[in-house]
């Protein structure tokens, strides 16, 4: 009897993809802070959008509230660790007021959208946030000022419909995460609308989204399916499986684990393209890949479209744990 031939699979993988730097800094903070302090430690929201990270980190001590109430009384001495997603403004004055000792993981690219808002609010103009309702970044952001002063934009028809609150001048911020395309056509309406609103110097969509999204875009049109690792209640996971599908892969899925491959899915592909979300850990791009290599005689080609060599500093608090810089 001969063994049945594997069919060939040439696998693309995506570079950049995964882990960015707000997320990796957000990871060693809480690593840190267990080591530093001891267990427990809290976290407020997931530490970034993982349930493989989030139940790693627990399974050293971290625990996850999804509010500072949840924190027993007996631990608010213990330290509690906000998510990258940014927080609203209340949520460190709560932690104050309750004599709490909190760490900040929130991405400096979030943390400069916020500046962004604060900046526009003591100027006196309207703010406008680009993003998507319920999200926490969103959540955060809107948060940095007092309730209703923010108008949220989702779509371009939300564009098309918004009506200034008064006769001051208009500005935009946006969501780290989100689709680059969509977000100009919502930014060309506004543009178009009000030719005076002020836009962020630089983009806020971060440096990490759009060289995830680019790489899709690349890869995307030469394959017959694509697979983005990652959490479904993850912004930037979400938008590159729809980058992928609107650059014409048929096939384009967001999957936690190999464990969630639809095989029969995957039965007449013979290019797969492979990518992963900014919070989702190199580890799980391995595991699927060698889920496929099981079932297809799998061939690996990465394809570059970018460097990145960004990182951020930690919180002052911790930077006695690392080795100093050579
Ligand atoms: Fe920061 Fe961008 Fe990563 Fe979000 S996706 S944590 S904004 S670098």
């Amino acid at each position: 009897e001969t063994k049945q031939e594997k069919q060939p699979l040439s696998l693309q993988l995506c570079a950049p993809r995964g882990f960015c730097a707000g997320v990796d800094r957000a990871i060693q903070i809480v690593e840190l802070a267990l080591t530093k302090y001891g267990r427990p430690v809290y976290v407020r929201h997931e530490i970034v959008h993982n349930k493989f990270v989030v139940d790693g980190l627990k399974a050293k001590g971290a625990v996850f509230v999804e509010e500072l109430e949840e924190i027993p009384a007996e631990h608010s001495d213990r330290p509690v660790i906000f998510s990258a997603h940014g927080v609203p403004k209340s949520v460190p004055e709560d932690a104050q007021a309750r004599k709490m000792f909190y760490l900040d993981a929130t991405c400096p690219l979030v943390s400069k959208v916020h500046k962004e808002a604060e900046i526009h609010f003591r100027r006196d103009r309207e703010v406008l946030l680009i993003g998507h309702a319920g999200h926490p970044e969103v959540i955060g952001t809107m948060g940095q000022l007092p309730d209703g002063t923010v108008t949220l934009i989702e779509t371009e028809d939300d564009a098309h419909a918004y009506v200034p609150k008064s006769d001051r001048p208009l500005a935009y911020i946006t969501q780290t995460t989100l689709s680059v395309d969509d977000t100009a056509g919502i930014v060309a309406v506004l543009q178009q609308r009000f030719p005076d609103i002020v836009a962020p110097h630089k983009e806020d969509i971060c440096y990490a989204t759009t060289n995830r999204q680019e790489a899709v875009k690349h890869v995307a049109p030469k394959v017959d399916a694509m697979i983005v690792v990652g959490a479904p209640n993850s912004s930037n996971s979400q938008r590159l499986r729809e980058v992928a599908e609107r650059s014409g892969c048929k096939i384009s899925v967001l999957i936690q684990r190999a464990s969630d491959i639809q095989w029969q899915d995957f039965e007449g592909v013979r290019t797969l393209g492979l990518t992963a979300g900014a919070s989702a850990p190199e580890t799980l791009v391995e595991e699927i890949i060698t889920a496929f290599a099981e079932r297809f005689d799998v061939t690996v080609e990465t394809v570059h479209t970018a460097e990145e060599t960004i990182s951020f500093n930690l919180p002052r608090e911790l930077r006695d744990m690392i080795a100093p810089a050579q």
